[in-house]
């Protein structure tokens, strides 16, 4: 189902301030509902309220907003997106919302983190290296090597192999771009040929980082929807996540410190950061990646 509706903001300051992971200060989410329908999807979770993932909701005044509020802004920062749903899922193509608030964003010279798994981001390239001017960042979310499994755990998302053609393109047009390598499926992808896998495969695109966390989160609405893909999809690993985990929020993999140590063995070699450069205000991107 697709539904237009009216939003009252566009824009959400993070508690605190940016975070530590990839410095965003404001999280833009232009749709509710994401059409990727990736079995992991922590959106699920009660706490967001957002019914049904499969029921997608076009904030129809979002560009307005957004420009509004650039104008006003005084305490510049990061906008980030791509938590919440994909900012370049299907419906995309047709609605441009996020094609258009890149517009904005490139007007009022802020910088930006995209997160998507989406090859749709090709599209936006021109805007895209404008904004890298001041500071652009793609992330793809990347957890597994294997297109067989991204195709059961991600969908309606392109599969991992297009990810990273797509990742190669952004990055020879000197787009600042890697993976974010999380969730990590307890019993699933967490494996160390997994974790080698995805690496060596991000460095041979010419990626610049991998983010990582070796493990997955739980919560109430989300929990349900995954177990039930988990008995259509995988029989019997149900009973192993209620074995280790029960009702736990984070959901490490019981081979975690195996991972983490074929990650760092891994970057150190491929000479892939674990850390992302963030914006700086009055810091010229170019000068801080080159
Ligand atoms: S792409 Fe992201 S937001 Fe969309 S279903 Fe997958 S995990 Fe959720």
């Amino acid at each position: 189902m697709i539904d237009y509706i009216e939003a009252k903001s566009i824009l959400s300051p993070l508690k605190g301030g940016p975070d530590p992971y990839f410095g965003i200060k404001y999280n833009m989410n232009l749709y509710r509902g994401c059409q990727h329908q990736c079995i992991y999807c922590d959106t699920r979770s009660k706490v967001y309220r957002i019914g049904d993932l499969s029921h997608i909701r076009i904030k129809k005044n979002a560009i307005e907003l957004l420009e509004k509020k650039l104008k006003s802004l005084r305490n510049k920062g990061t906008i980030g997106t791509g938590s919440m749903n994909d900012p370049y899922m299907p419906i995309e193509k047709k609605e441009k919302l996020t094609h258009n608030a890149l517009k904005i964003i490139r007007k009022y010279n802020y910088p930006v983190h995209i997160i998507t798994k989406s090859n749709l981001v090709l599209r936006d390239l021109d805007i895209l290296a404008d904004i890298s001017k001041t500071y652009v960042a793609v992330s793809f979310t990347i957890t597994a090597i294997s297109d067989s499994i991204s195709k059961q755990i991600e969908p309606f998302a392109p599969v991992t192999s297009e990810r990273l053609l797509v990742m190669r393109a952004l990055s020879e047009q000197g787009i600042y771009t890697g993976a974010v390598l999380t969730p990590v499926l307890p019993f699933i992808t967490d494996t160390k040929e997994n974790i080698a896998g995805i690496v060596d495969a991000v460095a041979n695109v010419g990626g610049n980082y991998i983010i990582s966390w070796m493990g997955m989160t739980q919560r109430e609405g989300h929990r349900e929807y995954y177990y039930h893909k988990l008995d259509e999809k995988f029989p019997g690993i149900k009973a192993k996540y209620q074995k280790y985990f029960g009702d736990s929020y984070n959901c490490n993999s019981p081979n975690a410190d195996k991972l983490y140590k074929v990650l760092n063995e891994k970057c150190q070699l491929n000479n892939l950061s674990q850390r992302m450069k963030f914006w700086k205000p009055d810091t010229p991107m170019q000068l801080d990646l080159f």
